[in-house]
């Protein structure tokens, strides 16, 4: 029989017939995996609750045809519960599988999968802001699929910053001259956390004040829609509820 295991992060599930559920994985050597977890659903599947959105198990999968079929799941960390009892915890989880769930299979890499991991986890232990956690990881996952936004140089001509303005469709930062009429002039704090958060110098990250967060928060979310064509839909969420 051809199996194959595989650590993983559970991006979601949806329901197949009376107990079974498709499970949407990205794994750290075989990219995103479509399962069927047959069972699951039932209270005494053995795979218990290891199966759920943001739980990373270490999972054995047998090749199917169209779907591989899971066949154990051993938990490596679970998030979930912890992410759960949160609303902007889970609010931010579930845009952070939403976008690792956007990667095509040339970028679904391992990198990937332990920068999911890592999010989730700090998300779990409540390291920092949920928003400052997500705000980070798209960052740094557009950056590893060759999205990273322009925050020092001008993004469309390269001169050197620091500039005033940020615009998604042009890529970042951008100069006075490269910048559109009208365009939105950046606090200087906001654009110092941008690079602090795709860093991760926490110490900053942690430490900025409400609006720069807000002001940070808003471009990363258009930056990332305007990247992940068909947007994020819980990110909209996310955005409408700041504004509010
Ligand atoms: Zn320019």
């Amino acid at each position: 029989m051809p199996t194959y295991r595989d650590e993983v992060v559970v991006l979601r599930t949806h329901k197949l017939g009376e107990a079974d559920r498709i499970v949407t994985l990205l794994s750290r050597r075989h990219g995103k995996i479509r399962a069927v977890a047959k069972g699951v659903r039932r209270t005494t599947s053995r795979f218990g609750a290891r199966l759920e959105p943001f739980m990373v198990a270490d999972v054995q999968l047998y090749e199917g045809r169209s779907l591989d079929i899971v066949q154990q799941a051993e938990s490596l960390g679970s998030y979930g519960a912890d992410i759960a009892v949160h609303y902007d915890r889970y609010t931010s989880a579930h845009a952070m599988v939403e976008a690792a769930d956007r990667l095509n299979e040339a970028e679904a890499t391992a990198q990937q999968y332990l920068l999911l991991v890592g999010g989730l986890r700090a998300l779990a232990r409540g390291e920092h802001a949920s928003r400052s956690i997500l705000d980070s990881y798209l960052l740094r996952a557009m950056a590893l699929s060759g999205w990273a936004p322009g925050l020092a140089e001008c993004a469309r001509c390269g001169a050197p910053g620091p500039h005033e303005s940020f615009v998604a469709q042009l890529g970042g930062m951008v100069c006075r001259d490269c910048a559109p009429t009208g365009a939105a002039r950046l606090d200087p704090a906001a654009a110092r956390l941008l690079e602090a958060l795709m860093a991760g110098e926490w110490d900053a990250v942690d430490a900025a004040s409400s609006g720069a967060s807000a002001a940070a928060s808003g471009l990363i979310a258009a930056y990332a829609q305007w990247h992940l064509e068909r947007g994020i839909r819980s990110l909209a969420h996310i955005s409408s509820e700041t504004a509010r």
